[in-house]
């Protein structure tokens, strides 16, 4: 789960990492109160959206307005924020529509002499979370990681011990930190590590982690991802989530049960079971075709799920026939008969339907359905039915 920047900076402040003082606003006029209070002679007014490349984006309305702005006065606050307010952004992160901004975080602004990029995330290749850090900070880490990818330093941590001091020193050493300020961007490190550790995150980062003209250290820029699966631990950060921010048809397909993920194609499936979900995308890919979404319905799928999964296919303007291939073992083909009947008399099926029926009680499922008098194809193999749901879609 992801959050907004203003958010990931409260909980920064909880574990003593410095960021620059600021608040949120949803309206000019707030934004304009906020600054007031902060009484700074340089402000920053930044887009609060679930993706990064703010500072180098721009407003769809207006591309001259960037979504990060620097600004000497209340009174260009108050502006930079109406400029942003209800806008959208568009960055490299979210693709040509954009993201509508609802709020702005107005910060006090900070003289850059140094700038350091910081991160935390769990590295598969050493089966372990690691610090990741880079002098060249600004700059994203996908593009260094094409470009400088030796400017990368990585540290793994033990997640029962944390980043131990001696660790956190020798990186900031090699970051080029010298006499005191070692240890305070050693402090940095470990507060980060302990962090990222504590609230179960997926993904930590500070970019860019700078040193100001006055010798302190700031957070600029606070990005946090949680583990999806530890947040029944962290209710306080669960409610964080923006709904706004997410694929409406994977946060109702989350709500009830189904895992969905949406993908580019015209190929909408209902599977039972990530493997064969996944299986059931790669055959499509083989005879060129392209599923529209992965969707497990779930071992034991109710007809009330596979009725909420056709309508979750269905919602996607994408889709140009539905291919539903189960394997029924706990779950009964003749229970996901009656799903796509009841999803069909209610919805209607505006799309062809190639259905694959196997296993547990498939020949009472397959009696269901041709007595429904619902058009379908029904399909025997995988190999079949992926032939059939392409063809249906208007082939490859
Ligand atoms: P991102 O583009 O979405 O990653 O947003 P950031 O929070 O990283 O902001 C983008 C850039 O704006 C930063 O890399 C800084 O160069 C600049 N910026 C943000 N806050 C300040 C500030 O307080 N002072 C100055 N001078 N620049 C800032
Ligand atoms: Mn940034």
């Amino acid at each position: 789960m992801k959050i907004h920047e203003y958010q990931a900076k409260e909980i920064f402040r909880t574990y003593r990492l410095p960021v620059p003082k600021g608040g949120v606003a949803g309206t000019a006029q707030d934004a304009r109160r906020v600054a007031e209070e902060l009484g700074a002679s340089k402000f920053a007014v930044k887009a609060q959206i679930h993706a990064g490349g703010r500072g180098k984006g721009t407003m769809k309305e207006d591309p001259s307005v960037h979504g990060v702005v620097v600004v000497s006065s209340i009174d260009e606050v108050e502006q930079a924020a109406d400029r942003i307010l209800g806008k959208t952004l568009v960055t490299k992160q979210t693709g040509e529509a954009g993201r509508l901004v609802q709020k702005v975080l107005v910060e006090e602004a900070s003289q850059i002499d140094r700038e350091i990029y910081l991160g935390m995330a769990i590295d598969r290749a050493s089966e372990s979370p690691v610090v990741i850090a880079s002098a060249e900070g600004g700059m994203s880490i996908e593009e260094l990681a094409r470009e400088k990818p030796e400017a990368i330093l990585k540290v793994p941590v033990d997640p029962d011990t944390g980043l131990r001091p001696f660790q956190a020193r020798a990186l900031a050493l090699k970051l080029g930190f010298g006499g005191k300020t070692i240890n305070r961007v050693a402090g940095v490190f470990i507060a980060l590590a302990r962090l990222f550790l504590a609230t179960d995150a997926s993904l930590a980062e500070i970019n860019p982690l700078v040193v100001t003209a006055d010798g302190a250290l700031l957070a600029l820029d606070a990005k946090l991802n949680f583990d999806d699966n530890a947040l029944f631990r962290h209710k306080d950060y669960a409610e964080l989530r923006d709904l706004a921010e997410e694929d409406p048809l994977e946060a109702k397909a989350k709500e009830v049960g189904i895992n969905y993920v949406s993908l580019n194609g015209s190929i909408g499936c209902m599977v039972n079971g990530a493997g064969l979900a996944m299986a059931t995308n790669d055959i499509l890919t083989v005879f060129g075709g392209q599923p529209a979404n992965f969707l497990d319905v779930g071992g034991g799928a109710s007809a009330q799920q596979v009725e909420e999964a056709f309508k979750i296919i269905l919602g996607d303007p994408d889709v140009k026939a539905i291919w539903v291939n189960i394997y029924g073992g706990i779950a009964r083909c003749d229970i996901i008969a009656e799903g796509i009947i009841t999803a069909a008399q209610k919805v209607g099926l505006p799309v062809p339907l190639v259905v694959r029926l196997e296993g547990t009680n498939a020949r009472q499922g397959r009696d269901m359905l041709a007595q429904s008098g619902l058009e379908l194809t029904t399909a025997t193999t995988m190999a079949d039915g992926a032939q059939k749901a392409i063809e249906a879609a208007g082939g490859n």
